[in-house]
């Protein structure tokens, strides 16, 4: 067919690659993919893993990431989502409907527990927050309409650790109720939620899994291929689905992971120690150290500490304020998971709606600093911390 040259501006031909393949991912940016007869399109667009249709639907770098964090949790098939809150209220409200109940962690990531107070208070979900502790404590909280538990591997920013198999055995027997656990700051390197009993693993990939602070992205991992399917077809209502590039940015960043986890659980570890030592830290938190009220568990379940750790600081929230004020390496932001350190001040941001009591109970105190440990040379950001609690002891 001869064309005329407004056709030829947008029917391209596309190059042959037979004969050799792409090492790295090809970025698929496209949304839409063409089929060659009506009944082909018709199968594929009823299908989670079939041909691709419609981005909403799937995209092959898409594809490719849930791929990949699928086979490092060891899941059946993975659903990655726009962001770790897009995975989060898209497994939430797949999962629940109006009348049914939640088992939760008190302690959850910030966005999670306005999702589950939101559920609450305006669909009909009733929500049990438990101390996350206690498997007596989650058997007595099951009531008939309860659908799931809902985990966090390791809690912000106290680094507290749940007893996954302990806590997912505790509902094991009954098959209506799926365990759900947000692993974002173990990584699936050094925790496999499913491996301890769990049904359904969340990430926000905007922190470890990307790891350089410039993508958000999610990811819902599922132990079995049916709810993976239920998910992703509310998904095509919820539309909260990862863009193509940011699976692409996302796939090269965990080429790197375990060199940076590993970086960051032995930087998160030395400095930790430091601190503990150090006269202006009354506490710190950090799951490898024999003083962490959970060391056990972490010792059992986790291959490393990961690179989160808390401390709380003698001056309280002034001497917070010097601290963050003066530290010159590390940046103050809100983020965590990256290949730089960052510094959190939960009391006046993160934690900042919950009356002082339920700060005490999650274990903050005014004088406690959040710390992201990135891949820096560790006496750099040692030398950067010692000189800022100088500055905090003597403002
Ligand atoms: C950041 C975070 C989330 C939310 O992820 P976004 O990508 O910011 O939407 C959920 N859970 C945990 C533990 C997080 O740190």
């Amino acid at each position: 067919m001869t064309l005329r040259p407004q056709t030829r501006t947008v029917h391209h031909v596309l190059p042959d690659v037979s004969g050799s393949t792409p090492l790295t991912t090809p970025l698929y940016q496209g949304h839409v993919f063409r089929f060659e007869d009506a009944e082909a399109l018709a199968e594929a667009f009823a299908s989670p893993d079939g041909a691709f249709v419609y981005a909403r639907h799937g995209n092959p770098t898409v594809r490719t990431f849930e791929a990949a964090v699928a086979g490092l949790e060891g899941g059946a098939a993975a659903l990655a989502t726009a962001s770790g809150m897009g995975a989060i209220s898209t497994v939430l409200h797949t999962l629940l409907g109006s009348g049914d109940h939640v088992i939760a962690q008190r302690s959850l990531y910030g966005g999670t527990h306005a999702a589950l107070t939101d559920l609450a208070e305006r669909w009909g979900v009733e929500v049990t927050f438990v101390s996350g502790q206690d498997a007596q404590e989650v058997r007595a909280a099951l009531r008939p309409r309860t659908r799931v538990l809902y985990l966090e591997t390791i809690a912000n920013p106290t680094t507290w650790v749940c007893d996954l198999s302990a806590l997912a055995a505790s509902v094991a027997d009954r098959e209506d109720v799926l365990t759900v656990v947000d692993n974002t700051f173990a990584t699936p390197l050094l925790c496999r939620p499913l491996e301890h009993g769990a049904d359904l693993v969340l990430h926000s990939a905007t922190k470890y899994l990307g790891g350089h602070a410039d993508i958000l992205g999610g990811v819902a991992v599922f132990r079995d291929a049916a709810t993976h399917r239920r998910v992703w077809e509310h998904s095509l209502e919820h539309g909260a689905v990862l863009d193509p590039f940011a699976a692409w940015l996302t796939l090269r960043g965990m080429q790197t992971l375990g060199l940076r986890v590993a970086r960051q659980c032995a930087n998160a570890l030395a400095l930790a120690t430091r601190l503990a030592a150090h006269p202006a830290v009354l506490a710190v938190h950090y799951p490898m150290l024999d003083s962490h009220p959970d060391h056990d568990v972490a010792r059992r379940q986790l291959s490393g500490g990961g690179g989160l750790l808390a401390f709380d600081v003698e001056g309280g929230a002034g001497a917070c304020r010097a601290l963050m004020a003066s530290v010159e390496l590390a940046s103050v932001n809100a983020s965590l998971g990256d290949v730089r350190t960052f510094v959190l001040h939960p009391a006046s941001t993160s934690h900042r709606q919950l009356t002082p009591e339920a700060r005490a109970a999650a274990g903050i105190d005014e004088g406690t600093i959040r710390l992201a440990v990135g891949i820096e040379d560790v006496e750099d950001l040692w030398a950067d911390l010692e000189q800022a609690l100088h500055k905090a002891s003597t403002h």
